[in-house]
């Protein structure tokens, strides 16, 4: 379990990037999602002991991460949002190179985990190719089996699919499962999708305060029966928004659909929708400051 207990930092700027964030998280995949700015990469990279916060505890069961990097950064995998490769290198001399960093001297073993990690994300018949030639789906399978090298107890991957293709979106998604079963790993992004199809526990957070943390069907549940749609002109949006909680609004042939929450029917022409986590995850942004 990873205990985060009113975490703060505020960077130089005034900017408050962690206002007093406390989460639990199990073995299994964790979702964290929220808007570009909500804070999330300032909270990985602290997880990942890459930035002090200003106050606050964080234990990963008997670490204290904040204090004993150490004895965290063996238990870490840390998949950062840009993840810069060495173009020019092989998958197979570069994880190579990375498992010698991470101390596994001994040859035979070496080798034997660079295979093996090669092989569970996929890249082994391509491991002699140049990373530069690798396309973007790849190169994060390989972000994956570097970040697993140590098998760490923790993994953390900051935005992992955006600018993926639907196919290496689903296989990185597949991977990522296999490898939650037996550890923590934390998944940020803004991506509703990523967190609904994977992950069993989640939090929404917004402005650096944690919006809600629970299961995707708990937060699901707490809009169901309240979410109804209608079709409208563009030129109506505004009035619809005077009068109900708009809590999303898209093109579909040419029309606008907008979806809204209420606790009393609404006029005629809404139709009650089943809720969808990107429903919720809109709602509680809405309502939060
Ligand atoms: P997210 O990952 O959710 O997009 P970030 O953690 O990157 O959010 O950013 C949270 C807030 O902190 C944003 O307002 C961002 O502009 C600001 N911020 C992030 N890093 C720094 C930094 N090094 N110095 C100053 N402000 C920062």
């Amino acid at each position: 379990m990873l205990i985060i207990d009113n975490l703060c930092k505020t960077y130089a700027n005034g900017v408050v990037a962690l206002n007093n964030i406390s989460l639990q998280i199990p073995n299994g995949m964790f979702g964290l999602l929220g808007p570009n700015g909500a804070g999330k990469s300032s909270l990985m990279r602290t997880l990942a002991t890459l930035q002090e916060a200003d106050s606050g505890s964080v234990h990963l069961g008997n670490i204290d991460v904040l204090r004993e990097k150490n004895a965290v950064k063996k238990q870490l995998g840390y998949l950062p949002q840009d993840f810069g490769l060495f173009p020019k290198e092989t998958a197979w001399s570069l994880l190579n190179h990375f498992a010698r960093l991470k101390g596994i001297n001994k040859k035979s073993t070496r080798l034997a985990r660079v295979e093996e990690l090669l092989r569970r994300v996929n890249l082994w018949a391509v491991r002699k190719h140049k990373l530069g030639s690798y396309s973007g789906g790849m190169r994060q399978r390989f972000g994956i089996a570097q970040a697993l090298l140590g098998n760490p107890q923790l993994l953390i991957v900051d935005e992992p699919t955006s600018g993926l293709d639907p196919q290496e979106r689903n296989r990185f998604y597949n991977l990522l499962s296999e490898i939650g079963e037996q550890r923590i790993v934390i998944l940020s992004t803004h991506i509703v999708e990523d967190v609904n199809d994977l992950c069993t526990n989640m939090a929404i957070i917004k402005n650096g305060t944690v919006v809600m943390a629970a299961k995707p069907q708990q937060i699901v549940a707490k809009v169901q029966g309240r979410v109804w749609q209608k079709s409208i002109d563009k030129q109506q949006l505004t009035a619809f928004e005077d009068s109900y909680h708009v809590i999303s609004t898209r093109l579909l042939a040419g029309q606008t659909i907008i979806r809204i929450v209420t606790d009393t029917p609404p006029a005629q022409g809404f139709c009650e929708v089943t809720a969808t986590l990107e429903d919720a995850y809109f709602y509680h942004l809405s309502q939060a400051a």
